[in-house]
């Protein structure tokens, strides 16, 4: 039987009417009144396709990158997050499991580390990477893990240097998977990692603020290495995250012409209750006040992350994909928004997601999860 969701605003400020059928989008049309039963009347809402949250860590079982998935899901708009590496191969089927449990869809970069993120210096011992475990893995849970993920960062890797990034380079190429890899402090510098990633790779935490080894550390100008790495086709994400987001660093990006791809929250339980994350629609807000369109922010969470992740069905309105929503209002609201070093601008506007559509289900949002200020 075909419905029809009426009055939805897209991000481009049209108006239309979506018909699905079977759980699919059959066709989005300019109105549709009269031939099909009415679904929902989303007068007052913009729609887009469901969120993609890239990097988020949904994997209860380790503090403190843990959250539920639903909790950071679903219940904020997102309707597809995306673990960023909370386990490696030793507990993928324990994650597993709990992800099936999920209303949102759950997706995995699987550590390089078989250990995961049991400790936080999971790359220190090279004993931990094992290629066997990892094509095991990958091969066992072949739509579940979209990827691999490497954290390079000083307190991390210890002292074994570039070591586990080139072999989770080798790793994933051999796969056919995507690469994500996290930046922070240094060692390794930024230009080092930066050479060794390929186009489909995903450099995560892309405006964070940690000196020396941030995007400008060459005398404020943009790194060499990143405008080759961007050249070659490797993507942006923001991982906003506790530690790894600067105002400073986002607009001077912004003014030099470095876009980011994607935005994501790098949201777990403690940066979705003390901030300075608090949702993936505080981090929209704040890209929507640094200055992007509606059209570009929504993008970065829909279009863009699916194609990355190779999945045709999400992040779009065309026919045959999934017919899953998130509904959401801008509003006129004066509110203080904080980066990960503790800076503040104030918006005068916010995004404000109101209701998903997921598994045939229009499912009303709670509003306990944003920031009040
Ligand atoms: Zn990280
Ligand atoms: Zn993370």
């Amino acid at each position: 039987m075909i419905q029809v969701i009426k009055n939805v605003l897209l991000t481009n400020g049209q108006k239309t009417d979506i018909l699905i059928e079977n759980g699919r989008i059959k066709d989005i049309v300019a109105n549709a009144e009269g031939f099909y039963p009415v679904l929902l009347d989303a007068e007052g809402m913009y729609a887009s396709p469901g969120w993609i949250d890239l990097h988020t860590h949904a994997f209860p079982k380790y503090k403190p990158y843990c959250a539920s998935p639903d909790k950071i899901g679903y219940q904020t708009g997102v309707t597809t997050v995306v673990d960023a590496g909370s386990s490696g191969a030793n507990t993928i089927e324990e994650f597993y499991k709990i992800a099936k449990t999920a209303r949102t869809r759950v997706l995995a970069f699987l550590n390089v580390s078989r250990v995961g993120l049991e400790r936080i210096d999971e790359l220190a011992n090279l004993d931990s990477i094992s290629w066997e475990a990892i094509r095991d893995t990958a091969n066992a849970y072949p739509s579940f893990i979209i990827g691999l993920k490497a954290r390079m960062s000083a307190s991390v890797i210890g002292d074994s240097g570039l070591k586990p990034l080139q072999l989770a380079v080798k790793y994933s190429t051999t796969l056919n998977k995507p690469l994500m890899v996290h930046i922070g402090s240094a060692p390794p510098m930024l230009d080092e990692i930066l050479s060794l990633l390929n186009k489909g790779d995903i450099l995560t935490h892309c405006y964070h603020g940690k000196s020396p080894n941030h995007i400008f550390q060459n005398n404020g100008e943009v790194d060499p290495a990143l405008a080759d790495a961007v050249q070659r086709g490797v993507y942006l994400d923001v991982g906003h995250g506790k530690s790894s987001f600067s105002f400073q660093i986002a607009k001077k990006a912004k003014e030099t012409g470095i876009f980011f791809d994607t935005i994501s929250t790098d949201i777990y339980e403690d940066n979705q209750i003390n901030g300075p994350v608090y949702s993936m629609a505080d981090t929209l807000t704040k890209f929507l006040t640094l200055g992007y369109s509606l059209e570009t922010i929504i993008r970065a969470v829909t279009e863009t992350p699916a194609q990355i992740l190779n999945r045709p069905r999400l992040g779009n309105f065309n026919s045959g994909s999934y017919a899953e929503f998130t509904f959401f209002t801008v509003e006129k609201e004066t509110k203080i928004l904080t980066d990960s070093l503790g800076n503040e601008i104030i918006t005068s506007q916010v995004i404000k997601p109101q209701a998903v559509f997921l598994g045939g289900e229009y499912i009303e949002l709670e509003k306990h999860y944003s920031c009040e200020v």
